[in-house]
């Protein structure tokens, strides 16, 4: 007695209106869920990196992993429809792991003072194997753990997961770095920069899209980049798009800068070709 069925019983040409549309959203999301059990397996998952653009040397001075899943019919499915699959179902530490090993091999092959960012789900917390599994892909990369940077957002810090303190503390202790990702966007901001000694925070994009437009929003992320100096914490801006953003951030001495105007994400193979700062002086010097 399923929707397809009744429809069939109904003839060609029968518009049928019994299946819900959240019947619909709930059986693609499920085909997604099973698809998405086999990405790894089957090659689908690629990592693309987007550049930390450096104000004060107008250096890039590393660059974030973010994921991406080529599916074989539907095309590049964005981080935003299967990364909470992934959490959901449990994949985010089989994937989670993926990315860091994948991660820590890029940056292996870039300079030395180069740095890479990963993204973490509050899951991957919960899983007290993840230290274990960061030491390794250190290891196996042979790369020191202060060029992995860990990328958590605020709402991790308030989450069910009490852990999150135990494990960021311990890989803060490895030498890994933790940065406080779309900043302005949780709640209780202020008192969670105490809570853990982040070595940088990013102020989210929405703050820095507004900016210009909205003079209370050009206050509010000039304090923050005064507290993060005050508490000697590095700032970096995301989502920069165009020429009069960079230019106030760098008038309120905003540490680096992250977005579009610089570049967008760019593959594997597009990395080392991005490090020619000297590009980047040219394009960006003051
Ligand atoms: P995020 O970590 O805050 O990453 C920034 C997002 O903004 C990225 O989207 C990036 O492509 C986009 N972006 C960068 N510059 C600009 C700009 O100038 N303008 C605009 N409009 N957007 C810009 P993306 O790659 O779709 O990732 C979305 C989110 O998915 C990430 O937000 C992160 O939370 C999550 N994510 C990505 N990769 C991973 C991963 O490996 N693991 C986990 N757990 N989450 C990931
Ligand atoms: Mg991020
Ligand atoms: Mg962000
Ligand atoms: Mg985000």
């Amino acid at each position: 007695d399923t929707a397809l069925y009744r429809a069939k019983k109904a003839g060609p040409g029968t518009v049928c209106f019994f299946e819900q549309a959240d019947d619909r959203l709930s059986r693609d999301r499920k085909a997604l869920q099973s698809d998405l059990e086999g990405a790894i397996a089957r090659n689908e998952l690629f990592l693309v990196f987007q550049p930390f653009l450096d104000l004060g040397t107008n250096r890039i001075t590393g660059l974030e992993a973010l994921l991406r899943w080529q599916h074989p019919s539907r095309g590049l499915v964005p981080p935003s429809e299967f990364i909470p699959i992934a959490e959901e179902t449990g994949l985010i530490h089989e994937i989670g792991e993926w990315v860091i090993r994948r991660a820590c091999a890029s940056v292996a092959e870039w300079p030395e003072d180069i740095r890479v960012a990963v993204n973490f789900s509050a899951a991957q917390f919960h899983n007290t194997g993840i230290l274990q599994t960061i030491v390794q892909a250190l290891a196996d990369a042979k790369i020191a753990p202060h060029r992995l940077e860990i990328e958590i957002t605020e709402s991790m810090l308030l989450s069910k997961y009490g852990s999150a303190a135990t494990v960021l503390n311990a890989l803060l202790e490895l030498g890994v770095t933790v940065a406080l990702d779309d900043f302005g966007t949780g709640f209780s901001s202020l008192t969670n920069l105490r809570k853990l000694p982040f070595s940088r925070i990013k102020i989210d994009q929405s703050f820095i899209r507004d900016m210009l437009v909205q003079p209370d929003c050009a206050a509010l992320v000039k304090s923050v980049i005064g507290l993060a100096r005050d508490l000697r914490i590095g700032v970096v801006a995301e989502g920069v798009e165009t020429a009069d953003q960079l230019e106030c951030l760098r008038q309120i001495s905003c540490d680096e800068v992250q977005g579009y105007l610089i570049s967008r994400p760019v593959s594997a193979n597009g990395v080392l070709a991005l490090l020619d700062t000297r590009k980047y002086r040219a394009t960006y010097a003051a």
